[in-house]
């Protein structure tokens, strides 16, 4: 059966948006069958090509479906990759690579629906923040709180980390965690927010102050 919709994270809207469906295709089939009177039993792999459109900005999408099963028993599908737009695009700068790297899968993850990822990715981010940061204390709420008491952040800052780290925890403690989407998304969104304000807001404010004090000197 052929997908009407998907469920997607739309870069213009910023949002996960549904898509609608406008066109879909095969990309062939391949058999496992060494002879091809086997094929009937053998187990086959195959791609399907959907694009769709976001039904609240029509932004284009093109989804790859991998497909396996056995004719007529099952059909499992192994992957489903969004093919464009390519990847996220990070609308931060100045990240240090392995915070971008962490707030990347996060957001991948979000965007296929995987909440637990997503969280545990969105915690991982704050303990890079608190690595490069050389924030000090045994456990990550003790790190976090050096980091307010050395003036990295503000209270309010110091509070969504919080609630950050303490989904996460759940997220990695729990064995049956409800992460939902909408506080996945919250978590995805405070953790953008406490990125842009400690590296990319931090390093543009340096250059505007140096810039501006060159100007003064002369
Ligand atoms: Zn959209």
């Amino acid at each position: 059966m052929r997908e009407k919709s998907f469920d997607l994270f739309c870069p213009k809207c910023n949002i996960l948006v549904e898509t609608e469906v406008i066109a879909n295709g095969s990309g062939g089939f391949r058999s496992d069958a060494v002879n091809p009177i086997d094929e009937i039993d053998a187990e086959y792999h195959g791609e399907i090509y959907y694009i769709s459109l976001c039904i609240r900005c029509k932004q284009p999408f093109m989804i790859r479906k991998s497909l396996y099963g056995i004719l007529g028993e099952f059909e499992s599908i192994t992957d489903e990759t969004v093919l464009y737009p390519t990847g996220s695009k990070l609308p931060i700068e100045d990240l240090p690579p392995m915070a971008s790297s962490a707030y990347e899968q996060a957001l991948k993850s979000f965007s296929a629906s995987l909440y637990e990822p997503c969280v545990l990715m969105c915690r991982k981010s704050l303990e890079v923040v608190c690595e490069t940061l050389n924030a000090k204390g045994s456990s990550l709420y003790g790190r976090l709180e050096s980091l307010k008491k050395n003036g990295h952040i503000d209270q309010r800052l110091l509070n969504w980390a919080h609630q950050i780290r303490a989904i996460g925890n759940e997220a990695a403690h729990n064995i049956e965690p409800e992460i939902h989407k909408e506080d996945a998304r919250d978590a995805l969104d405070l953790t953008e927010a406490i990125l842009i304000y400690i590296f990319s807001l931090t390093r543009r404010f340096e250059s505007f102050k140096s810039r501006r004090n060159e100007k003064n000197k002369n």
